[in-house]
């Protein structure tokens, strides 16, 4: 039976420093404050915002949501962006996409300033990431992987990772992060040859796919560690929602694995935080 990696325990140690850096903020007459951009009221943004929403009140961090209607125009949104990005009160912006096909999405994350692009919306921020440039944020969820990976003191350095999907937001970002971290890493996609073959000679296993139980013993091997990234709408369960690995079939070969619901997902709301409270004392530094 493989240890169940829990994001909880990694979200309360975070939560911890943080309450003890925002003290040390406020000692000082600063309240780190995170903007939430919402363009609309789509239910998965609602849900998420709440978590980000609670997490910063059990810092002691606070909050501000601005909020668009879905038929803003493009000039107006821009503005109001400018705005939000000019705000000195403002330390760090979650902004949710996609926005409405209607808006220029490329130009308008090209308006969030690095410095407060918290969730690394901008392509200034990706250069960063990719750079290695520790003055730029990565988005929240590669962050919160290497988080736990880091938190569970799981070896890095020479390790082989496979990392499963491709896109900006998870799969190359945290394969830029490995590799930070001496990780050898291979990243894998939709047209990989011989899929299970490549992950199970992995040490360490990503997968960041957004299909459903995907990940089933084929793909592993004794002795691997599994992050599972994905949330999906559970097909065998209605109303839950699974990652991208078929736990019941894996768990029982590998060595350690994040559990869904519990893991990365459960790590994520805290990252933006520490991201938020991190972009705040930059901002004040003398
Ligand atoms: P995405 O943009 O749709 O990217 C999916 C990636 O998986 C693509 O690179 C795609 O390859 C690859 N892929 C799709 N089908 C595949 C297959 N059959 N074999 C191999 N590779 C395949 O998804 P995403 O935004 O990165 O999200 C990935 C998952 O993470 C989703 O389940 C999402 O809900 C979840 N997620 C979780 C959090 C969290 O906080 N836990 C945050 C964000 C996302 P191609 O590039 O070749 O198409």
């Amino acid at each position: 039976m493989a240890d169940a990696l829990k994001g909880k325990a990694v979200a309360d140690a975070m939560k911890e420093d943080l309450n003890k850096r925002v003290e040390a903020l406020k000692s000082k007459g600063i309240t780190p404050k995170l903007g939430i951009v919402r363009v609309g009221a789509r239910a998965d943004d609602l849900f998420y915002e709440g978590g980000a929403k609670k997490t910063c009140d059990s810092i002691g961090m606070a909050y501000e949501v601005f909020e668009y209607p879905t038929d803003i125009t493009q000039e107006d949104f821009e503005k109001a962006i400018l705005d939000v990005g000019a705000n000195k009160e403002i330390n760090g912006i979650l902004m949710f996409a996609p926005l409405p096909k209607t808006l220029d999405e490329k130009k308008i994350r090209s308006l969030i300033p690095v410095e407060k692009d918290v969730d690394c919306m901008s392509l200034g921020s990706a250069g960063k990431v990719f750079a290695d440039e520790e003055t730029g944020f990565p988005p929240c969820t590669p962050t919160a992987c290497m988080d736990i990976l880091k938190h569970y003191q799981i070896p890095l350095k020479g390790k082989k990772v496979v990392v499963v999907g491709r896109s900006l937001v998870v799969g190359k970002p945290v394969a830029m992060l490995l590799l930070r971290e001496h990780a050898t890493v291979t990243i894998c996609h939709s047209r990989t040859e011989n899929l299970p073959g490549v992950c199970a000679e992995a040490d360490i296993l990503v997968a960041a796919i957004g299909r459903a139980k995907m990940i089933n013993s084929t793909f592993v091997k004794p002795g691997q560690i599994v992050i599972d990234v994905g949330i999906n709408a559970d097909p065998d369960n209605e109303g839950k929602y699974c990652g991208d690995v078929d736990f019941a079939s894996v768990e029982p070969i590998v060595e350690k694995i994040t559990p869904v619901p519990g893991g990365v997902g459960s790590v994520t709301t805290a990252v933006l935080c520490k991201h938020t409270v991190m972009a705040c004392e930059l901002q004040n530094q003398s």
